[in-house]
């Protein structure tokens, strides 16, 4: 028996084919074959779809949700590749072979070479890390990694203009479709609540973000920002609960996040008290 390799970040080759390949014997495993139903082959199904060469990454999760615990931990005394290999890598790679048996792997497509809308340089799909797959989409990596990174994790322009600050606040207010709080300032990761089709947009816009002190010296405040943006009613105000501000169906919120909730359910035609 091949040594099974562990899971790591560097599981794909440059053209997009897993470095981890599918070894058939491997999907004989009468201790898995045992309880596996026609809903985890689904899920297989499932997470090709959605992550394409990365999809094996998450095979094993995605299986143990679909299966009682009490299955799992029975499988896991009673196989004896479990006594040799972490569990976890065992039923990746049953995972796999079974993918490639059955020939679902086949909808795995090649990662594409694309031009970077941002710098014009070339690059890969596969270049991205498997959080940021699942985060942008499979079919949305529509920039280079490292202009991802330069819009998530720059410290902002101390040079902007007032105008230019204004012009910021008001499209990222549109974009995330929320009164945005001061923590876009910061360097954010990918943990965020934007819809798919806005992420691009919102990734050109943070790479010209205003930096935290250039916020405070043209508005004192970000909030002083909200409001002279006018994404916030002037009659916005600081109070010991929190911020008092006025949602767009009019309900006085005391918090930029109750406010956030409140818009949100008008947009989706909740009606509330
Ligand atoms: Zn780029």
């Amino acid at each position: 028996m091949t040594e099974i390799p562990v899971a790591n970040d560097s599981m794909w080759d440059r053209t997009g084919r897993p470095v981890l390949e599918a070894v058939p014997e491997r999907a004989l495993n009468e201790h898995i074959l045992s309880w596996w139903k026609p809903d985890h082959d689904a899920v297989l199904q499932s997470l090709i779809m959605k992550y394409q060469w990365h999809w094996y990454l998450g095979a094993s999760d995605a299986i143990v949700s679909a299966t009682p615990g009490p299955v799992i931990d029975a499988w896991r005394d009673a196989d004896p590749l479990c006594r040799l290999y972490a569990w976890y890598n065992v039923l990746m790679h049953f995972g796999l072979a079974r993918a490639a048996t059955l020939g679902y792997a086949n909808a795995v497509r090649p990662s594409r070479r694309r031009q970077c809308p941002m710098c014009a340089q070339e690059y890969t799909e596969d270049a991205f890390s498997p959080p940021m797959v699942r985060w942008l989409g499979v079919d949305h990596l529509d920039c280079c990694p490292p202009c991802l990174g330069q819009a998530l994790y720059n410290d902002g322009d101390d040079t902007l203009s007032d105008r230019q600050v204004l012009s910021f606040v008001r499209q990222l207010s549109a974009v995330t479709a929320c009164v945005p709080d001061q923590r876009w300032l910061g360097r954010i990761g990918q943990h965020h609540n934007v819809q798919r089709p806005a992420r691009m947009r919102l990734l050109l816009l943070l790479r010209r973000r205003p930096a935290v002190a250039c916020v405070k010296r043209l508005y004192g405040s970000w909030l002083g920002a909200l409001v002279a943006s006018g994404v916030l009613a002037s009659g916005t105000r600081v109070t010991s609960r929190g911020i008092h501000c006025l949602a767009i169906d009019g309900h006085a919120c005391w918090s930029l996040s109750e406010k956030a909730i409140d818009d949100y359910l008008y947009a989706a035609g909740a009606i509330h008290e």
